[in-house]
């Protein structure tokens, strides 16, 4: 995409919508430049959204799982065959590389939409028995209604995957806003899965701003359930709106990712992956690396070879196949990723590489490494969501452990060992949705993601995220067909 466009306000009832919010450019953080401009949806627009997936509801849910499925499958296809075009308008408005795009963001949505293909009919639950004695009892596992989901900027069209394909397996109907500076994916999403032959109303995509529009969405009476992902503060506030009608949340938030490396890890894998793990997506990952912590021992060739490796990433054009790195997502946030590594260095902490903001357009800010970081340092507790690791070092694995734990985040972590022991020890130990051994970054459709503390509740991915679009009801019938059931008389007793 290289000049401004127009596109939908959303898509509603299998069509786009016509917008009356404010007009808003969507712009390409790589040049500062508008790709496309609509006007955006408004609160009135969730009332009629909300209508439209309720009235689709009744059917959706009653579908077979195969049929369900069927759909899913064919979804997974058209995002399959559009993935060149899917990766490229990705790229348009979140400026990551290209590589990022194809290898990573593309598949990775098509995996996920393949495997709850499957997933939808594959309901699991109790089994159907006489429990009582007296009865039958089973469980029904039901759609929890309409959906309301609220996704960020920074993978714009994996977090819709990871919100509507669980609700739309489960027998759900969906209202979803993406982030204002990432509509187009998610609205490319809602169009693909209406050719793919979702019912109309199964899917509805609403633009808009999270004050208004993401706000409605939230509080409004006719969601059933809201799956959030975000940052820490908003997701708060989308709690207590959903609080207003005891509204179902899923929320899926901020990260402060420790690393840690100990003295007997493999120093080269610690590097790379360390740096992999710190500069994926421009470090706009909530699993990103943030806090290396390294055995002392390791510490001084750690931050060198990290260092040289930082340096030597490509930053630049992401639409260029040989960019490692782009720009983040605005000028906005650059400046307060920018501004922390400001106050950390005035605060005596050594920036060892980076740490400038580069002369010319765009949102563009370098690889940077922040070495022996005290524990309360701002760069060290704060979310930054930018390419910025910190690093200092540790004395004993009980100090390593406490350190990665000393966060109000729990969302992921990862430990570097050859000791057996000692891996097993932080797996158990370090409070995270995830800990990764020898390894930062990868996820799979099969297993969960989602944090816990400041970092949320509940799951995306994997046979877990179900969960937050079913209810389970109990079914129980007697078999006796006894009009005066022993029972009764703990109640009452017949006159003799
Ligand atoms: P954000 O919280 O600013 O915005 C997220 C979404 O909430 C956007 O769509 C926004 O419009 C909407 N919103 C804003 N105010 C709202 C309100 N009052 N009511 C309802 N909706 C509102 O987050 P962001 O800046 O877009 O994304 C970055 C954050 O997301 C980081 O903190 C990152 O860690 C987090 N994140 C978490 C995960 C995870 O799985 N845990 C994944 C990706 C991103």
């Amino acid at each position: 995409m290289t000049k401004t466009s127009s596109f939908a306000a959303g898509w509603v009832g299998g069509a786009e919508l016509v917008g009356a919010g404010p007009t808003h450019d969507v712009i390409d953080p790589a040049t500062g430049k508008a790709v496309a401009s609509t006007s955006l949806a408004t609160a009135q627009d969730v009332d009629t959204a909300v209508d439209v997936a309720r009235d689709a509801l009744r059917d959706w849910a009653s579908a077979t799982p195969a049929h369900r499925g069927a759909v899913l499958a064919e979804l997974a296809s058209a995002m399959s065959a559009a993935g060149d075009a899917l990766a490229a308008e990705e790229v348009s408005h979140t400026g990551k590389p290209i590589r990022l795009a194809t290898e990573f963001d593309v598949p990775g949505c098509v995996d996920n939409t393949t495997f709850f293909a499957g997933l939808a009919r594959n309901l699991e639950g109790k089994a159907t028995a006489e429990y009582s004695g007296e009865h039958t009892s089973s469980i029904r596992r039901e759609p929890v209604g309409v959906v309301g989901s609220i996704t960020p900027w920074n993978y714009p069209l994996q977090m819709a995957v990871w919100k509507v394909m669980p609700a739309l397996a489960a027998g759900c109907t969906v209202v979803l806003k993406p982030a204002e500076l990432t509509p187009l994916t998610t609205l490319t999403l809602a169009r693909l899965a209406s050719e793919a032959g979702l019912p109309d109303g199964v899917c509805n995509v609403l633009t808009g701003t999270g004050a208004e529009v993401g706000a409605a969405i939230a509080g409004h009476a006719g969601v059933d359930v809201v799956t959030f992902t975000g940052s820490t503060g908003v997701g708060r506030q989308v709690m207590a709106q959903a609080a207003v009608h005891g509204t179902r949340v899923q929320l899926e938030l901020g990260g402060k990712a420790p690393l840690v490396v100990f003295d007997d890890a493999d120093l080269e894998a610690a590097i790379h992956g360390a740096v992999a793990g710190a500069l994926i997506n421009s470090g706009q990952d909530c699993t990103a690396a943030t806090r290396a912590i390294v055995a002392r021992p390791l510490y001084d060739d750690f931050v060198a070879g990290v260092a040289e490796l930082m340096s030597a990433v490509r930053m630049g054009d992401p639409t260029d196949s040989a960019t490692d790195m782009g720009p983040l997502i605005s000028a906005a946030h650059r400046d307060k990723v920018s501004a922390m590594v400001d106050r950390a260095r005035d605060g005596g902490i050594r920036v060892v590489t980076g740490g400038t903001v580069p002369e010319g357009p765009g949102a563009f800010y370098p690889p940077t490494l922040l070495a022996d970081v005290p524990e309360d340092a701002e760069v060290y507790r704060d979310e930054v969501f930018g390419p910025v690791l910190t690093v200092s070092a540790f004395d004993d694995d009980d100090d390593a452990l406490r350190r990665a734990n000393d966060t109000v985040y729990g969302l992921a972590a990862s430990a570097w060992t050859r000791d057996l022991y000692r891996a097993q020890r932080a797996s158990r130990e370090i409070r995270a949705g995830c800990v990764w051994i020898n390894d930062h970054i990868p996820i799979i459709s099969e297993m969960p993601h989602g944090g816990v503390g400041a970092s949320g509740f509940g799951k995306d991915m994997s046979t877990y995220s179900l969960d937050e679009y079913l209810t389970i009801k109990h079914v129980m019938s007697d078999i006796t067909g006894v009009s005066q059931k022993p029972w009764h008389r703990t109640i009452f007793t017949l006159p003799q």
